[in-house]
């Protein structure tokens, strides 16, 4: 832009300074006590900017969509001080509380009282502070393309109840923001709060200088995506573990979830748990799914398609042999979705067995166990569902610890190329 350019028309915000974050000041904000045993002790978290004397929490709400928002507010379509009217807004289901939500240290990445603050705090909303729920609870009817072909085939019979004449399942989801409570997450993750907070400032290029600057804020909302469950079935029954409970944990990927790519098995595995969601609750039981924003090992699409692209084109074409090798060369990694945070959801469902665990991953396995959830048995995506393409994947994952019934492939088997070219 050059000197004499004219000055934008975008609308300006108030006048006067702008105000760091170094210094508390902020004697009207409620405390807040991680892990207490109701919501009242617990205290709400304010994380809304309306008045910023009442903030006491990092971050802002709507995890990576709070920059949409500030976009908004400064484009002029929003006013900064707009508050979200809850009227009819409550869930449509009551999920806890449940002893796990005040279990030290079981519950760090969301808020398990993040639907009820409508009701929790009425009285604090009453007095004026702005306090956004983190959690929403509806109901849905879900039509899925391989669902009524379940149906066709004769795999899938309509009951009325979980699945109509139509094909559509009836469901009732849940939409989770991230919340995280810092000294709970570097627990988790076995380093000191000082070095995560130090860590999250500096590698995000200095996004948020609270978490070096107050040590008193200890809730961090941050920008990334959350989570949507699928309850098939009574969410009550979830956490009854004599209700057999068919669940698995996905995590997101949008070529294959949506569009249908055939490099991998993720939408096949997912809709294939769906089916299985219905089937254990048409038996009585309780179906799960809960989908994670975590894109490409949360690694996020550019390096999983720049990934695709070396795979593709390395000597001897692409084989299970170099699938990690690949992304590691590319990410430096071979995964970033850390499981460890994975479980909180579950504990907010009050679930303490899953019967059937639909997942081969080992991580996932691992970090469930770990959380204390018992498991039964481990179902894994029938062959028949693996498109040709994902073959190398899935011989990959086997061959590095994912659940298999059969065979693990050797590795002369690993070596042959099983993917298809670029151009192929
Ligand atoms: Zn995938």
């Amino acid at each position: 832009m050059s000197a004499e350019a004219p000055s934008p028309a975008a609308p300006q915000g108030p006048a006067g300074h702008i105000r760091l974050t170094s210094h508390s000041g902020a004697d009207d904000a409620p405390p807040i006590q991680w892990g207490a045993s109701t919501g009242t002790e617990r205290g709400p978290l304010v994380g809304t900017t309306t008045n910023r004397r009442h903030r006491n929490v990092i971050g802002a709400h709507s995890g990576s969509y709070g920059v949409y928002r500030a976009l908004a507010v400064a484009a002029g379509a929003l006013s900064r001080e707009h508050r979200a009217d809850l009227t009819n807004t409550a869930p449509t289901d009551v999920i806890g509380p449940y002893p796990q939500w005040s279990r030290p240290g079981a519950i760090v990445s969301l808020d398990p009282w993040g639907a009820m603050v409508a009701d929790v705090f009425s009285a604090e909303l009453a007095a004026g502070h702005d306090i956004r729920p983190t959690i929403a609870v509806t109901k849905a009817h879900v039509i899925l393309p391989e669902i009524t072909e379940a149906i066709d085939r004769g795999r899938l019979h309509p009951d009325g109840r979980v699945l109509l004449p139509g094909g559509a399942a009836l469901v009732t989801k849940a939409a989770i923001e991230p919340v995280w409570y810092l000294p709970g997450v570097a627990e988790r993750f076995g380093c000191s709060e000082a070095h995560l907070r130090r860590t999250l400032f500096e590698e995000t290029g200095g996004m948020y200088p609270e978490l070096v600057t107050r040590s008193d804020l200890e809730v961090f909302l941050p920008p990334i995506g959350g989570q949507t469950i699928y309850i098939f079935g009574a969410p009550r029954d979830l956490a009854d573990p004599s209700v057999e409970l068919t669940a698995r944990v996905h995590d997101e990927c949008n070529g294959s979830d949506v569009f249908g790519s055939d490099i991998c098995t993720c939408r096949p595995y997912l809709t294939h748990a769906i089916e299985e969601c219905i089937l254990g609750a048409q038996r009585g039981g309780v179906g799960l799914i809960s989908y994670s924003r975590k894109e490409g090992r949360a690694l996020g699409e550019v390096t999983k398609f720049l990934v695709y692209n070396a795979r593709k084109r390395q000597e001897g074409g692409d084989t299970a042999e170099g699938y990690f090798a690949r992304t590691e060369c590319v990410a430096g990694v071979q995964d970033m979705r850390f499981q460890e945070l994975m479980p909180d959801v579950l504990h907010w469902l009050g679930i303490t067995r899953i019967h059937r665990l639909v997942s081969m991953s080992n991580m996932k396995y691992d970090a469930i166990i770990g959380a204390g959830i018992e498991v039964g048995e481990r179902v894994n995506i029938p062959d028949e569902l693996i498109p040709p393409d994902a073959r190398v994947e899935i011989d990959a994952k086997m061959a590095a610890g994912y659940f298999t019934p059969g065979p693990v492939p050797d590795a002369d088997e690993l070596k042959k190329p099983k993917g298809r070219g670029l151009h192929g």
